[in-house]
């Protein structure tokens, strides 16, 4: 066992045939990183490690005060002790991290990429030109609404007078305190949460670090590609199954995970339940079993159970069972399990409502008028209806209706769009919330197609912000040029400049927090 080329070495008894897992022999390889330059495209690495173990390594780069997820460069089941590969990554300081299950096994030292002008493709700057009135150039609102993550978190602490809602939203989107408390414990770590639709296709298996139990989570509401969620998990026990509550956080690689027996009984959203009137879950710190309580004093538990749980020690049962949902939790690591899609709780038809436009034009509907919200609410279809509203209305001036044809004239352009971006999305996972969004939108007419050109468009900016150095390339593929799209920008932020910042606020969500 101890010459075992692998990290995990199972270990198994066989019986009548069959091997049942004992246990899984951890090696924890020592790597050090001890060079990484970077030379745009090319990221080389250089590594130091005594007996090299095959395993399932992750090589992800870290950008430093930056939230959003690491990006990944590649999984190997060996490492190599000299390696390069192709990344592109904007200016800023970053770590080089190397887990294994998600965790970290190696970190490199902090190294920093400054990219001077003659490196950039393009034309424009990606600076943000910061709008206080309605009167920006057609270059100004472009560049700031492709501008990278960090420019837009660098302004988190500014405070301007005046500035375009649709700045004001992107600045949100990329705050950290507008999801979670960072500087709060993790039990009240979370501000807003969202809808499981936005984050992941599939479950997540969550294993804990002590036995290495596999629990089936159900994600309801999280964030950043499930580092952070409520939902239920299914359990089977001696008297049936039962789904349990869980909630799960995610602070410097350690996922913290807590279970508890929902208060109500048929409830289908654990999600929005009270946490207060939950019971904790227990593990048994022998075998790992998940228990759920019937009550909350062991006194009144069943005896089985207690007795099943002695394994021959004399421990009180204070000491036999772990509190998981309340004064404890489970230390797990989070994966996507992808051997079946999930069912959301909340569907994308949630914040839309398809059949407003043409209402409003026969003038069967209100016009929804006010200010959006910021953020918008990622729950409901009000803000939606206000940025329809406005579209709708402005229509009916001749030279926006001239403009919002302009936009719907392109179908070719936005036809092209739709194909790259479906291509995209095996690579660039903020595509697959997209695609789950764009296709609730329903177009009888050319008229009720806008919101769709404009939720293209908006994730064509942002992908211009999050992955500046391939944007090139689909702009190519897409037969456009950059002229183009600042002319359609324009176009579209002078006649439906709510519907615009309603979609760029999805496209940056997506950009964030989607997984899958
Ligand atoms: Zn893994
Ligand atoms: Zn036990």
């Amino acid at each position: 066992m101890r010459k075992s080329k692998f990290i995990d070495t199972e270990i198994g008894i066989t019986i009548r045939g069959q091997t049942w897992r004992l246990f899984t022999y951890k090696k924890f390889p020592k790597i050090i990183i001890k060079e990484v330059k970077y030379q745009r495209p090319n990221i080389s690495i250089t590594l130091g490690q005594q007996n090299p173990l095959v395993g399932s390594y992750h090589l992800q780069i870290r950008k430093l005060d930056y939230s959003g997820r690491p990006t990944e460069i590649s999984t190997e089941t060996t490492l190599r002790n000299e390696t390069s590969y192709d990344i592109d990554l904007d200016h800023g300081q970053y770590i080089l991290e190397i887990t294994h299950h998600d965790e970290v096994i190696a970190k490199s030292n902090k190294f920093e990429i400054i990219i001077t002008d003659s490196q950039e493709h393009l034309s424009i700057s990606e600076d943000i030109f910061i709008s206080k009135t309605d009167e920006f150039s057609p270059h100004e609102i472009y560049a700031s609404l492709s501008a990278t993550p960090t420019a837009y978190q660098e302004l988190r602490n500014t405070k301007i007078e005046g500035l375009l809602p649709i700045l004001r939203q992107l600045i949100k989107v990329n705050d950290l305190s507008t999801w979670i408390k960072p500087e709060e414990k993790l039990d009240e770590f979370f501000n807003q949460l969202l809808p499981s639709w936005v984050i992941t296709a599939y479950p997540f298996s969550a294993i804990t670090k002590k036995l290495w139990k596999n629990l089936h989570v159900f994600p309801q509401k999280s964030l950043y590609g499930g580092e952070h969620g409520k939902g239920f998990m299914k359990a089977k026990f001696a008297n049936g199954p039962i789904n349990l509550y869980v909630a799960w956080s995610t602070k410097q690689d350690k996922t913290q995970l807590w279970l508890m027996v929902p208060g109500e009984k048929d409830t289908i959203r654990f999600c929005d339940l009270e946490e207060t009137l939950m019971l904790p879950c227990y593990q048994c710190i022998d075998c790992g079993e998940i228990i759920a309580p019937i009550a909350m004093n062991f006194d009144n538990w069943a005896p089985k159970t207690i007795m099943d749980h002695k394994h021959k020690k004399h421990r009180s049962v204070h000491k036999q069972f772990a509190d998981v949902g309340n004064v404890e939790s489970l230390q797990v690591e989070i994966h996507q399990y992808r051997d079946e899609k999930i069912e959301h709780c909340d569907s994308p038809f949630s914040v839309i409502e398809n059949g407003f436009i043409s209402e409003l034009a026969k003038g069967k509907q209100q016009a929804e008028t006010g200010e959006m919200e910021i953020p918008i609410n990622p729950e409901s279809a009000e803000d939606y209806k206000i940025a329809i509203s406005e579209m709708v209305s402005k229509y009916s001036e001749k030279n926006y209706e001239l403009n919002l044809k302009q936009l719907i004239g392109k179908h070719e352009l936005w036809k092209k769009l739709e194909l790259e971006f479906s291509e995209l999305s095996s690579k660039v996972s903020a595509f697959n919330a997209f695609f789950r969004l764009y296709q609730c939108l329903k177009v009888p007419n050319a008229f009720a197609a806008i919101p769709k050109h404009i939720l293209l468009l908006a994730m064509l900016l942002r992908y211009k912000g999050h992955h500046p150095q391939d944007y090139k390339f689909i702009l190519d593929n897409a037969g456009t040029d950059e002229r183009t799209v600042v002319k359609l920008t324009h176009l579209a932020m002078t006649s439906c400049p709510k519907l615009m910042e309603w979609s760029i606020f999805w496209a940056e969500i997506f950009f964030h927090h989607t997984a899958s």
